[in-house]
């Protein structure tokens, strides 16, 4: 009989997956898929082990139920046969008479129940007669369903070494159907769930796990049925089958096999690693007994949190019982009278291996990876997969993801926290920039209204305080006093005309200027000192630049003025004038004090000075930063007051658009 059934076995919650990769780690054929950061389990890779299932701690990973398809099949009116895997002792180790389970499943509707290990020992001394054939050399076990779909999928060349012997459940059901009709529906009560895509034969299957749901929900407990025997035939030493080692020492026979001829792997590394061996040739000649977990007892099929040598316990307990009271004269009749019954299966090659990912592939995965040399190689098994070589494989045949290397993702994320400071420093210097301006333009308002209110009684002041001077006699003691309040009055004109220009709101009147003509004239303007030198540099290709004439030269005079007065005891003062395509830069340099670090931030601030009395109003620098905002330039200060740290004085960068 064929066997090449393939069902979908195990169905993925995606939004249940937090993304650990555990059943990366602990699927045995990589049937996993991660994409966009979540696990996908693919059909057509997958062989049913239920490893993945296992170990979800999310319940992302949801198994094929078949409860439904059996409740329905219940309610017709088939004849239909629950087969028990013979490990049942140890999923119901609560339940000390198995009479009660028995019971217990009856209730549910099924008309028979019967022991899958009548089936074992059958296929047991099929697999005793081949082994004693001198001739044929070593072989795979076939009771494994994951095992098989192991060796179809991914070892498609050794499928010839599948013992071509049914399992122990589709040898119990030909037994049923043999003995009821073929009409007869045949339910499997197993550990596993890859058997529910073994073959077709069996009309469905059903984990322990499914059939203690069925019977919660319909109440069904050891209290409230009537306990009862197992439907014959009965089984003899084949219920030890899930805790023997394997279907060889289920056999009744007298000799034992020699165990080196056997080699027992369970689990998903070994035996893989087994496989392999026999590939390679090293164990050609051996008897290969494989199971894809950890053993039925244990299978992904039963309930979770079972002791694993309580419930082998549990099994031994129940066949050593069994083995007391058995019939060996009605089991023999049994054995003889289903001795007919055709218990060879055939299996055939479906490769679902990958093709090979290319070398310069590979690499390149793991350059993306950053890992450059063998060093970079940690192997931590982190991403899931047992080296970084076989991660970057699995990328190349996109069954992963870079983000899954957790040495190259904790990198990137340290980057990426860095880019975040940096751009935090940045956001707070903008943050500082914004304060400063708004601070600046509620300056403005308010010097612009005192300005005003202000200017008409100066000018009164200014008027009649002239007069008065005029009229007043030369020579007079009243005249000086007069002069010092016409002085006076005049200065605080000054001060008002100069808050009008800090709060003037009025746009920029941009007309063409050569720059370095302009920059000339600025230093012209000024009134130089003896004692310092000045140095024009005109530092520029092209010198034509749009600019409101008037208020930018407010802005250089005064830098210049300012720079001047910070050298009182001489100096130099350079000015040039650079430029790009865009922007040019007017740069005023001077040797004198510097600016301390603590007045910095308060420079453009109207009214901070550091000028005695009646020398400084604290409005240029405040004035200047309105102007180049509205031509919407930048001002970059460089100083140093501390001639310990080298030579001392500021350099103010004016940065403006060229305007065209
Ligand atoms: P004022 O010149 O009336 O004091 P400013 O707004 O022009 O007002 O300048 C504010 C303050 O900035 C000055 O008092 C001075 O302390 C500092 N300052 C400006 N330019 C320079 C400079 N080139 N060197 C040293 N200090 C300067
Ligand atoms: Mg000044």
């Amino acid at each position: 009989m064929s066997h090449s059934y393939h069902r979908q076995l195990v169905f993925t919650i995606k939004e249940r997956c937090r993304v650990c990769f555990t059943c990366v780690r602990e699927c045995p054929v990589k049937a996993i898929k991660i994409i966009n950061g979540q696990a996908e389990v693919l059909n057509e890779r997958c062989i049913g082990c239920g490893n993945c299932v296992k170990v979800c701690s999310q319940g992302a990973k949801i198994p094929l139920n078949s409860v439904n398809e059996v409740e329905e099949m219940l309610a017709s009116d088939h004849l239909i046969a629950a087969c028990i895997a013979p490990s049942f002792p140890a999923e119901f180790e609560e339940i000390k008479d198995h009479r009660v389970i028995v019971g217990m499943v009856r209730k549910l509707g099924f008309d028979f129940v019967t022991e899958v290990s009548f089936g074992a020992d059958l296929v047991a001394q099929a697999y005793e007669k081949r082994l004693k054939n001198e001739q044929k050399g070593g072989d795979i076990s076939s009771d494994c369903p994951a095992i098989v779909y192991f060796i179809r999928q991914y070892n498609p060349d050794l499928v010839p070494y599948l013992a071509p012997i049914a399992s122990p459940m589709v040898a119990m059901t030909r037994v049923m159907k043999k003995k009821h009709g073929a009409g007869l529906k045949v339910v499997f009560i197993g550990p596993c769930f890859a058997k529910k895509a073994e073959t077709e034969e069996v009309d469905e299957v059903l984990t322990f796990r499914e059939l203690r749901g069925m019977l919660q929900k319909r109440n069904i407990s050891p209290e409230n049925i009537t306990p009862s025997e197992f439907d014959p035939p009965y089984s003899s030493k084949g219920a030890i089958f899930p805790i023997s080692r394997g279907l060889y020492y289920t056999s009744n026979s007298q000799e034992a096999i020699p165990e080196e001829h056997v080699v027992i792997a369970e689990g998903r590394i070994n035996f893989k690693e087994a496989v392999k061996e026999f590939e390679d040739g090293f164990i050609r000649d051996k008897h290969l007994m494989l199971l894809c977990c950890e053993g039925c007892i244990m299978g992904p099929g039963t309930s979770p949190g079972g002791k694993r040598f309580s419930r082998s316990a549990a099994v031994g307990e129940y066949v050593g019982k069994k083995m007391q009271n058995i019939d060996m004269e009605t089991w023999q009749r049994d054995i003889d009278f289903y001795s007919d019954i055709d218990l060879s299966q055939s299996f055939n090659p479906e490769d679902r291996r990958l093709g090979p990912a290319s070398n310069e592939d590979v690499l390149q995965a793991l350059h993306e990876m950053g890992k450059f040399t063998e060093k970079d190689h940690l192997n931590c098994g982190a991403c899931g997969y047992d080296t970084c070589v076989e991660h970057a494989t699995a990328i190349v045949q996109r069954l992963a993801e870079t983000e899954m290397c957790l040495p190259y993702t904790i990198e990137k994320l340290h980057d990426s926290i860095n880019d975040l400071n940096i751009s935090n420093e940045k956001l707070a210097h903008a943050k500082a920039a914004l304060k400063q301006s708004e601070k600046l333009a509620h300056m403005g308002q308010l010097s612009a209204g005192i300005a005003h209110e202000l200017n008409n009684p100066l000018g009164v002041i200014t008027m009649y305080s002239n007069i008065l001077m005029d009229e007043a006699p030369e020579g007079a003691a009243v005249r000086e006093d007069l002069k010092l309040i016409v002085e006076q009055a005049d200065r605080c004109k000054k001060i008002v005309s100069g808050l009008l220009n800090f709060a003037r709101k009025n746009q920029v009147n941009l007309s063409e200027t050569d720059v370095v003509k302009f920059l000339n004239h600025s230093v012209n303007s000024i009134i130089k000192p003896d004692n310092i030198t000045i140095t024009v540099i005109p530092n520029i290709q092209d010198p034509v630049a749009f600019l409101d004439i008037d208020q930018m030269m407010q802005v250089l005079t005064n830098l210049e003025k300012n720079a001047i007065e910070a050298m009182p005891n001489g100096g130099s003062l350079t000015v040039s004038v650079e430029g790009n395509k865009e922007e040019v830069i007017f740069i005023v340099k001077d040797t004198g004090t510097g600016i301390a670090k603590e007045y910095m931030d308060k420079l453009f601030t109207p009214f901070f000075t550091t000028k005695e009395m009646g020398k400084g109003t604290g409005l240029g620098l405040a004035l200047i930063y309105g102007i180049v905002k509205m031509h919407k330039g930048k001002i970059h200060v460089d100083s140093n007051d501390d001639p310990a740290a080298g030579p001392t004085g500021s350099t103010f960068r004016i940065t403006v658009p060229r305007g065209r």
